[in-house]
Parts: C-alpha cells; sequence; structure tokens
C-alpha cells in the first residue's frame, strides 16, 4: 500500500469538534498541532448524554442510528488508546407528559428502525407512564476533555494558548512563523472571534446545570420529563439544562435555578439541596446541522463547528467527514456544508 502523503494542520480549538478531528487526523498519519485555551464552553460542561431520540416527538434524531454505532465503536477504542475509560451505557427513561406521547411510543415500538432504540411497553400494561430507550450511553464529558488533554500535550500535539490572529498569515498559512497546509477552525460559539467565517451562521446557545443532592430519586437511570436528571452517584444528580439564547455570559443565574428547579417539580415534590450551578454555551445552527466546509477565498482554511446539543452524538462522524473532505477530497453533502450560508 502506498504511504499516505503527511500533510501539516493547524487545528484551533480542542472541544469535542478539535478533539475528534484531530484524532482522525493523526490516525492517518497526518501531523497535527491543536491549540486550545482551555476556556472550554461545552465539551466539558456537557452532560455528555447520547440519546438517539427526540422526545415529544418520539422520532429518531438525525442519522441517528448510524451515528450511535459509530460513535459508540470510536470512543471505545479512543478509550483504549488513551488507557482510561469515560463512556458507559446508559438507561434513558422517558416519563409521558400525555397520553398522545405514549401511543405515540407504543406505535413507534413496532417499527423496525425503531426496534432497537424503544423498550417495548406491552399493550396490556395501561399503567406504564414511561418509555426506555435501550440504545443511549454517557460519555463523562469532563473526563473526556481532561484526558484528551492530557493526551495531547503528552504527545506533542497540544498547544496550550490563545489563538493570536496578529500572528497569524492567511495568505502564507503561517503562524508564529510556522506554514502549514491546512488550518481548520473548530472554536465553538466562540467562531465570531476569528475574521475568517463570520458569515457561519453559528449562534451561542446557553445551557446551565445544577448539581443537586436528592434522596429519593433512582440512581439507575436517567429521568427526562421538561429537565434530564442524570445520576451521578451518591445521592447526587446533575439537572438541566436550559436554552437560552439571549445572554452569552458565562455566568450562573438565579432565573436558571429557578427554571430548572420548578422542571424537576415534574418529576419529584421532594425539594433537593442544591450543590453546584454551572454554565456553558452550545455552537448552535437554525437548521441544527453541523457546519463543515473552506473559507470562499483562503481554500486552505477551514471550519469543523455547529455540534450543537447533540454533539457528542454526531462529531466522530462528522470529524471523520470532515477528514475525508479535507485528505481525500470528499464532497461534503450540501446539508451541513459551509456553501449553505454562503449561496444566500
Ligand atoms: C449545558 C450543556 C449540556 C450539554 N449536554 C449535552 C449532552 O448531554 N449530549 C450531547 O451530545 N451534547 C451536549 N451538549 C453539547 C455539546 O457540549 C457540544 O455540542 C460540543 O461540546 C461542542 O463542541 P465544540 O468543540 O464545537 O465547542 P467547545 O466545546 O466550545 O470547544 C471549543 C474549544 O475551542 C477553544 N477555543 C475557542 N476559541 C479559541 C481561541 N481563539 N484560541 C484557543 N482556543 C480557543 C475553547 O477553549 C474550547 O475548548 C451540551 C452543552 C451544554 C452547554
Amino acid at each position: 500500500m502506498k504511504a499516505e502523503e503527511k500533510k501539516k494542520f493547524l487545528i484551533i480549538g480542542g472541544g469535542l469538534a478539535g478533539i475528534t478531528l484531530s484524532h482522525r487526523l493523526l490516525h492517518r498519519n497526518q501531523q497535527v498541532t491543536l491549540i486550545d485555551d482551555g476556556m472550554n464552553a461545552s465539551t466539558k460542561i456537557a452532560a455528555g448524554m447520547v440519546n438517539p431520540i427526540v422526545f415529544r416527538r418520539t422520532t429518531l434524531s438525525w442519522r441517528a442510528t448510524e451515528f450511535l454505532t459509530y460513535s459508540w465503536d470510536f470512543y471505545k477504542a479512543l478509550e483504549k488508546q488513551l488507557n482510561t475509560s469515560f463512556a458507559e451505557p446508559l438507561v434513558i427513561k422517558r416519563i409521558f407528559p400525555s397520553v398522545n406521547e405514549k401511543e405515540e411510543w407504543q406505535k413507534k415500538q413496532l417499527l423496525p428502525a425503531y426496534q432497537n432504540h424503544l423498550v417495548n411497553i406491552e399493550s396490556a400494561n395501561t399503567e406504564q407512564n414511561f418509555g426506555i430507550v435501550r440504545s443511549g450511553y454517557v460519555v463523562h464529558a469532563e473526563k473526556f476533555y481532561i484526558e484528551n488533554q492530557v493526551y495531547f500535550e503528552k504527545t506533542g500535539v497540544l498547544q496550550k494558548e490563545t489563538f493570536d490572529d496578529t500572528l497569524f498569515s492567511a495568505l502564507e498559512q503561517s503562524y508564529r512563523g510556522t506554514k502549514y497546509d491546512h488550518v481548520v477552525f473548530c472554536c465553538g460559539y466562540r467562531v465570531s472571534e476569528t475574521p475568517f467565517f463570520q458569515n457561519c451562521q453559528v449562534k451561542p446557545t446557553k445551557g446551565q446545570t445544577l448539581v443537586i443532592k436528592h434522596n429519593e430519586l433512582p440512581e439507575t437511570a436517567s429521568l427526562h420529563l421538561k429537565c434530564f436528571v442524570f445520576p451521578l452517584g451518591d445521592k447526587n444528580f446533575r439537572i438541566g439544562a436550559t436554552y437560552e439564547w439571549d445572554d452569552q455570559t458565562l455566568h450562573p443565574t438565579k432565573e436558571a435555578r429557578v427554571t430548572l428547579l420548578d422542571h424537576l417539580r415534574h418529576i419529584t415534590i421532594t425539594p433537593p439541596e442544591i450543590v453546584s450551578q454551572i454554565a456553558g454555551i452550545r455552537p448552535t445552527t437554525m437548521d441544527r446541522r453541523p457546519v463543515l466546509g473552506s473559507h470562499p477565498t483562503y481554500k486552505t482554511i477551514h471550519i469543523f463547528n455547529g455540534l450543537g446539543a447533540k454533539g457528542y452524538l454526531l462529531a466522530p462522524k462528522m470529524a471523520e467527514e470532515m477528514t475525508a473532505y479535507l485528505l481525500d477530497n470528499v464532497k461534503i453533502p450540501a446539508e451541513y456544508c459551509l456553501t449553505r450560508y454562503q449561496s444566500k
């Protein structure tokens, strides 16, 4: 087999997008420099739940079955490579808010596309007010981010710094005097800090979660009704998350705390003890599709962003497609290519 041509990549942003893309490129024997300043606002803060079902409509999320298998295999292989563990199966329990939703679940559970995902509710069981997703899992997000930082630092891939625009030449494709074949911006919601992708339509969506202590909630499944309740062990639970479009700060707010506690009351009326509260910012798009592609003028400057609220499900496969685009010229489908914004 012909040896792969080694190219030099500069990746800016070491969240999910930058991490998954770096691994894919390194796997193809490319030279990667990853810049991250540790001010991570999403990957580390996420609940890390990988759920193929969109509740309320009881429908499979975009390319869910394909992404689910691919991402699980990716995380499991990565655990081996990094000699750690961060992904495990998760029982996801949807508490039905209405009879209609339960009936929808009962219809869907019979369809071939859903059979590997939904646990059947027996038609005789009229009492059951919840459905179980059997195919979900969780990536323990903070551990995932930190373990990858440690690995990339140890292997000389990671540079811990804030990307400095003034030291970058787009014409020469150089940063701090070093030339690169390709530069990929994976900056999450901070994409607006760089001049190259101002039109990419990635919008910041703030999300806040609480950690609570509670003696009555179950520790064997995550519960979903109005909010999620995710067991952390030792009677601690994460509840979340808010969706806020008007606030781009990383400060936890009282309004979000009140909202989350209000949502929690749909699951339990026993008040919790609040342990902590954090805020993050998701990089989202209006059409809920990621953004992959190249700058219209500087063809070797690229973007990988817009992972939205389901980044842990999407990122591994999207990183593989981005790699195929960069190394093999495989076209990015119009649905999630940057060009969908440029033609408007
Ligand atoms: C509260 C909350 C809960 C979530 N829960 C889930 C969930 O359960 N399941 C799920 O799949 N997804 C979830 N998500 C979404 C998921 O976290 C995101 O889709 C994903 O993390 C986005 O990754 P990213 O790499 O694009 O962005 P980020 O994680 O924001 O990473 C960008 C990185 O780039 C770095 N950076 C940016 N600009 C620069 C610069 N100029 N110089 C140097 N470094 C820079 C930042 O420090 C950061 O580390 C959640 C998000 C939030 C906020």
